[in-house]
């Protein structure tokens, strides 16, 4: 049997009330650009296991990688599942493989913030199941907010 590493901490994240959606996020110091917060945990799926399960409007607490595992952040993850969306963010989501060859998922600033700070990422999410991008709505309120949580809708233009 496989044993998990344990929830890791992260010092550098508290969690309150958001002042945008519900629980989030924030800074428990002043931090620099690319500070380490913590890494995104929770259970583990594969990607037939998510092709099999119907979730529940629990979207925003997964994280695809690009190996296609699916990381579900609201079973065992850690204080950064708790970073709201914003479509100006101040931190995002960096992969990485460990020690271990694991790919994880890295959270870190994207610039300084302040302690006290609320932190966000971007969730840039797909809606494999073709909702429509007022599902889920952005409330974020930066002056360049998308509206919605969704990625930007891909244009036919190719990637650089
Ligand atoms: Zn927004």
């Amino acid at each position: 049997m496989k044993h998990r590493k344990q929830t890791s901490s992260t010092p550098f994240v508290r969690v309150g009330p958001s002042g945008v959606h519900g629980l989030g996020a924030f800074a428990t110091r002043d931090l620099p650009a690319e500070a380490f917060l913590g890494l995104y945990e929770g259970r583990r799926y594969t990607k037939a296991e998510i092709a099999t399960k119907v979730w529940d409007d629990q979207l925003t607490y997964l994280f695809t990688l690009t190996n296609h595992e699916t990381i579900d952040g609201s079973k065992g993850g850690n204080a950064t599942r708790h970073l709201n969306h914003s479509c100006e963010p101040n931190c995002e989501a960096v992969e990485e493989y460990d020690e271990g060859g694991e790919l994880v998922l890295k959270f870190q600033t994207l610039v300084a913030v302040d302690a006290g700070d609320e932190l966000f990422i971007d969730y840039s999410l797909t809606a494999d199941d073709g909702s429509p991008p007022s599902k889920y709505p952005c409330h974020c309120g930066s002056p360049g907010c998308r509206g919605t949580m969704l990625a930007p809708e891909e244009t036919e233009a190719p990637a650089p």
